[in-house]
């Protein structure tokens, strides 16, 4: 797939979006799990000036495709999102008098059919979505798209989830796959065109409120967002806690924005305590992003943004993030003057980094979509031997690897230690457990849990990735993947295999107060000093809390030998 990705498949079966446009009696945008959001929402924005030019309705719909959701790995906590998203979409729609139309469609293969005889029944004179960059995502749409474009139904489909769209950023003509020359010119490009990368989308315009009172339409409007997909439920005390720690809307998201941005003195006026560190923070009047640079690396402290739910479920846009880094009162539209600090010595500039490191991901799964395909992006390693059964829909080059039972059963015993934070190694159960309560876990608690389960356990990173899929309330196949393959040392620009994470040392920086491994790991609670970091047997065993189910130097030696061997058990 990679030599024809199917992006620019979508795009070339887009083409203008205009030469086959018929005259109807509405017109659809189609809103997907990643843009739940009404303001600066491209797709959203074309569709209203559309219907308002053409002076009829717009009409809003969204598919809630279950076998598309445990296709992709996708789990309870952010199908909830969407739906608490979507409830309050649906009520500022309707302030608009358009409608918000939910339809669950059963079987994922007729999904383009059921949207194309969606379109018929509205009579739409066109369809405008924004562009999920996932391969299946992709190859239904360009089936959408021919199949509308030969009903004489206008179908665009538009960039919106990067600041800087795919295919912007190449190094002769190819997307780069090292994350530093990609950043520089990354930013080159848009301070070299702010208007245009960081613009605006109008927010859509109200319908005639007469759409309510016609029959076509007004059922759109009664129709509800359910409560919760069948198979995707969450048990009532995790709803709960999703919602307090998640609140759903782009209202909560820019205050969360807000809270990031300003002094903390003025963001305490916005109420917001950060649920995650219970409000444990410094008293300083710095705000969050000033010492972003300096802080961000630390777990045990409110130091980053927490916006990648928002962001990975598009509740608010990664260009309204960028541009609220500006200088105050900059109008994007004429920003020519003013530039992105998109540097290594400043905190807005090293998240401004963070953010390319997000379109960096999603250009890597659209110019190589392999790697959400279970292929590693370096196929030396595809032979690399993991403990345990090779999956199921194993990559591996090297089948049929003599298996015992002890090993299964060793390997399966791992996975589960790991899943349910009983490893031994504090760091990592604290951030499995915050993993498992919150749904969210901080970036650098992330890369020392996944290096531990693919160089400590030797377990296969795609096993890792599915766990996070199914956990993380901001769960994102581009992020995810490249931040497994990342850990895995299998990735574009990973971390060189031979860089092994030593899981004590990680823990006292990430962690110096021990407030995060404290809060998350009760059994630890009491203790103190650097024992909390590295339990001595005698301590763990008077508290309850596992000995260590590897030995560090052991596996750090056997990971060793089987990266540089790749294929070698
Ligand atoms: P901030 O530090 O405030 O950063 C701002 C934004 O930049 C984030 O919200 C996010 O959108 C983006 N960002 C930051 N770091 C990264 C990164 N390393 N890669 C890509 N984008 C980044 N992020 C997800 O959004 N979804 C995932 O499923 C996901 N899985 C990950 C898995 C692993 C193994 C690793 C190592 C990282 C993963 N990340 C993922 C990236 C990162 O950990 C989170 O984006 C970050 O922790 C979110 O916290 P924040 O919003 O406070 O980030």
């Amino acid at each position: 797939v990679d030599s024809d990705p199917p992006l620019s498949k979508l795009l070339k079966a887009v083409g203008d979006g205009k030469a086959t446009l018929k005259s109807g009696r509405s017109v659809v945008y189609w809103m997907r799990m990643g843009d739940l959001r009404i303001s600066d929402n491209r797709a959203l924005s074309l569709a209203s000036a559309h219907a308002g030019k053409s002076d009829i309705p717009l009409v809003v719909v969204f598919m809630l495709s279950p076998q598309d959701y445990t296709a992709h790995d996708r789990g309870a906590r952010r199908i909830d999102f969407t739906l608490r998203n979507l409830a309050l979409i649906k009520g500022s729609l309707a302030t608009l008098h358009i409608p918000l139309h939910v339809v669950t469609q059963p079987n994922r293969r007729t999904l383009p059919q059921a949207v194309i005889t969606l379109l018929e029944e509205l009579d739409a004179s066109a369809i405008y979505a924004n562009i999920e960059y996932e391969v299946d995502e992709l190859r239904r749409d360009i089936e959408v798209c021919k199949a509308a474009k030969s009903k004489g139904i206008g179908a665009i489909f538009v960039h919106d989830k990067c600041v800087v769209e795919p295919g912007v950023v190449l190094t002769k003509n190819r997307a780069y796959s090292v994350y530093t020359p990609y950043q520089k010119v990354w930013l080159s490009k848009l301070n070299a065109d702010i208007p245009h990368f960081l613009e605006d989308c109008s927010k859509p315009h109200p319908n005639r409120e007469s759409v309510r009172a016609t029959a076509k339409f007004a059922k759109l409007f009664d129709s509800e967002v359910p409560e919760s997909v069948p198979g995707f439920e969450l048990d009532s005390a995790d709803r709960t806690k999703m919602k307090q720690v998640w609140p759903a809307g782009e209202t909560a998201a820019n205050d969360i924005l807000l809270r990031f941005l300003r002094t903390k003195s003025r963001s305490s006026q916005l109420g917001a305590v950060d649920p995650l560190t219970a409000g444990a923070e410094d008293s300083s009047k710095r705000s969050r992003i000033s010492v972003y640079d300096a802080e961000r690396d630390r777990a045990d402290k409110d130091t980053t943004s927490r916006l990648s739910p928002y962001l990975a479920a598009g509740v608010i846009s990664a260009r309204a993030c960028i541009r609220a880094t500006l200088p105050p009162d900059t109008n994007a539209k004429k920003a020519a003057g003013s530039k992105v600090d998109g540097g290594k010595t400043t905190g807005v500039g090293r998240w401004v980094q963070e953010i390319a490191w997000r379109d960096f991901y999603v250009c890597i799964l659209a110019a190589f979509p392999r790697v959400s395909m279970g292929r590693p992006y370096q196929e030396k390693y595809a032979a690399i031997v993991w403990e345990g059964p090779a999956l199921e829909d194993a990559y591996t080059d090297k089948p049929g690897r003599p298996i015992s039972q002890t090993e299964v059963a060793s390997a399966a015993s791992s996975i589960e230690k790991w899943k349910s934070g009983h490893t031994g190694y504090p760091i990592v159960d604290a951030g499995m457990r915050c993993l498992n309560e919150m749904g969210y876990l901080h970036n650098r608690v992330r890369m020392i849990v996944a290096m531990f389960l693919t160089k400590d356990l030797m377990i296969d990173w795609r096993v890792g990735e599915k766990y996070f899929m199914e956990k993380l309330i901001d769960a994102d196949l581009a992020s995810n993947n490249g931040g497994w393959q990342w850990c895995a040392s299998t990735g574009v620009d990973p971390c060189p295999y031979f860089r092994i994470f030593n899981p004590y040392s990680q823990s006292t920086k990430a962690d110096p107060t021990g407030d995060f491994i404290r809060r998350h790991v009760p059994e630890l609670s009491s203790v103190r000093g650097p024992d909390l970091h590295n339990p001595p047997a005698p301590v763990a065993d008077k508290l309850g809390y596992p000995r260590p189910i590897v030995k560090h130097g052991e596996a750090r030696d056997r990971a060793l030998r089987r990266f540089k061997d790749p294929g070698m058990a």
